[in-house]
């Protein structure tokens, strides 16, 4: 047994023979036996440490057994300690002033060995039950202890992402007014100058709005509020859409961007077409900027990981590639290779970690490969479904430019001048609507909350609804079950506008009788695109 884990046992006694014999008797019980040869040293061994028992001498000069044990009892120490006198006298007033002191046996002298070792035994045993018992309930405080302190701890980191995510959607809406507006005003004939100084507002606007976003996601993912969508998309269209973004960016340096989508891959799959994007953008995004010659490519083929059919993506770069060791490092929050270079380049380190955790949310896996002064390859592997069933052959996506709507200038196309009414209880959003649909040349009226546009839709019929979601009075699905009821009312289409884009909201608008459904911030060309599809009148389709 340890030392440590051994019961200690004073043996008080003035005859150094008993005591002695004592020790010799107790030897067997392996625990560690303290002898001392009078009432003061007994006290003075009591300061000192802890005893499991006191074997006490009632007969002994100086003080006398009873008095020690009378002192023993005063010290807060030992007030509890079992003692066990020893006598030779078998005189029963002997044992109750004893008792009366606290004793809790009292065995007589010259002692039998058996029985001395059979009472010690007891309290040897009940010394270290007492010791396991302690030992315990301290370890269950301590866990205790630590729990609340981990909880306490994840609180307080929830409560840091969420204000973080508070903060960074609050700063989002004005963002919105900025770049609508900026993008508004470029369309005016302006002197080049101003035109310009405009368009670095206007690409500035979106870098504060990108790093808003990651800072957003960041915090969305940190404090577990992440929720994935699963919808039938086109492959085809998400990579062609992905390509014509980072094109300019691309050509703007000098490199070819370009991408490839393995024939036997189907093109209409499910899944979660934004966060892909958002995936797959973060890494075309840095391969652009830290590749200084050639060229990146966009990658997607079939592959067979895991006995499963995946979906690999690769994002191939000819930059400046990638050290192993820092390989390992990137995909940690905030981390960056070389600060100069991306303080040059811009970026807060949150790209990479943010794409790992969206792809393992996603049930796929993130890697790299690079050599450094030769390039990086970033894949990524995603389980996705086909949508029709497997084997669906791909069909090449309709070349669909988001952007014809506009670049055909301020007519507005096939739609004729349409009677729209715009929700929203936000100023600045509003205008900005008000301005696109304007600039397009339809009629616009406006209502700040959902009982004023169920009452302009009982007077007015309009040919399209842009309905706001979050508003004071009532909000976008009561206004539009409302709508919905009027009575003999033909059936505008309405379409939700929110900046709260949560999964299953998409699903909800559509179930309250929505028609279509429009994330904030607004983009321009969609808007047009939407309002002008919807509100044109079909030949023979009710409305
Ligand atoms: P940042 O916002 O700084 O770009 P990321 O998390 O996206 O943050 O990337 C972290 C770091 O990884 C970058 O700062 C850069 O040093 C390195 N990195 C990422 N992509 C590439 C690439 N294609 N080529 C070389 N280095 C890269």
């Amino acid at each position: 047994m340890d030392e440590l884990d051994k019961a200690r046992i004073l043996v008080v006694d003035d005859v150094p023979e008993k005591l002695l014999a004592i020790e010799a008797i107790l030897e067997s019980l392996d625990q560690t036996v303290v002898s001392v040869r009078s009432g003061s040293e007994a006290l003075r061994a009591l300061l000192a440490g802890d005893f499991a028992l006191i074997l006490l001498d009632i007969n002994m000069p100086d003080l006398d057994g009873f008095e020690t044990a009378s002192l023993i009892r005063q010290r807060k120490r030992s007030e509890h300690t079992p003692i066990i006198f020893l006598t030779s006298f078998p005189d029963d007033t002997f044992a109750v002033r004893g008792y009366s002191l606290g004793a809790v046996d009292y065995i007589l002298t010259p002692v039998v060995p058996e029985v001395l070792r059979a009472k010690v035994s007891v309290f040897v045993e009940l010394y270290h039950m007492t010791r396991r018992v302690e030992r315990q309930a301290a370890e269950r405080v301590a866990l205790a202890e630590e729990r609340a302190l981990r909880l306490a701890a994840e609180r307080a980191n929830r409560a840091k992402s969420e204000f973080l995510a508070n903060v960074s959607h609050e700063l989002r809406t004005p963002m919105n007014a900025i770049i609508g507006m900026t993008e508004l005003a470029l369309l005016e004939s302006l002197p080049p100058d101003v035109h310009e100084y405009l368009g670095t507002v206007k690409s500035n606007a979106h870098v504060l709005l990108e790093l808003l976003n990651e800072i957003l996601d960041f915090s969305k993912l940190e404090a577990g509020k992440f929720d994935l969508e699963s919808v039938p998309f086109s492959l085809g269209e998400l990579i062609e859409e992905l390509v014509r973004t980072f094109r300019f960016r691309a050509v703007d340096k000098g490199l070819e961007l370009t991408s490839e989508i393995a024939t036997d891959v189907p093109d209409e799959v499910v899944g979660d077409p934004l966060r892909l994007r958002q995936v797959l953008a973060n890494l075309v995004s840095n391969a652009i900027k830290f590749t200084e010659s050639g060229g990146v490519t966009v990658r997607v083929a079939r592959s067979i990981e895991r006995h499963s059919t995946q979906l690999r993506f690769s994002v191939v770069d000819t930059g400046i590639g990638i050290s192993p060791a820092d390989q390992e490092r990137i995909f940690t929050p905030f981390m960056q290779v070389d600060a100069s270079i991306t303080r040059r380049q811009g970026g807060i380190g949150l790209g990479l970690s943010i794409v790992s955790d969206l792809v393992r949310a996603m049930g796929g896996w993130l890697g790299v490969q690079s050599q450094q002064g030769h390039g990086s390859t970033f894949f990524v592997t995603l389980p996705l479904v086909p949508a029709g069933g497997p084997g669906q052959p791909r069909e090449v996506p309709e070349t669909h430019d988001s952007h014809a709507a506009f670049d055909r200038g301020r007519s507005n196309g096939d739609a004729g001048p349409l009677r729209v009414l715009v929700v929203e209880d936000k100023p600045a959003n509003r205008d900005l609507v008000v301005r696109i649909l304007t600039a397009r040349g339809h009629t616009v009226d406006v209502a700040e909350h959902g009982r004023e546009a169920v009452d302009r839709a009982t007077q007015v019929t309009f040919d399209v609804i842009l309905m706001d979601l979050q508003m004071p009075e009532m909000d976008g699905f009561q206004a539009t079950a409302a709508i919905r009821a009027l009575p003999g009312s033909t059936r505008t289409p309405i379409v939700a506008v929110t900046a709260h884009a949560m999964p299953g909201d998409r699903e909800r608008c559509l179930a309250s009788g929505m028609d279509d459904y429009l994330a904030k911030p607004i983009d321009i060309p969609k808007l047009i695109d939407v309002v002008e599809s919807l509100g044109r009148p079909r030949a023979g389709a009710p409305r």
